[in-house]
């Protein structure tokens, strides 16, 4: 019998990004806008479980 050590899950929704860069239009621009992650808060990694 081994412990298992508590390996933090990397997000699956953003694969441990902590978010997404979607580009927005804005006056004919087209800006790059870091989205949060929402599953994991900007962390990358999800929480709970333990
Ligand atoms: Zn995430």
């Amino acid at each position: 019998m081994s412990e298992q050590q508590p390996t933090p899950r990397t997000c699956t929704s953003c694969s441990g990004a902590g978010g997404k860069a979607v580009d927005t239009s804005r006056d004919g621009k087209t800006v790059q806008h870091w989205q949060r992650c929402g599953n994991c808060s900007g962390t990358g990694v999800q929480s709970g479980g333990i």
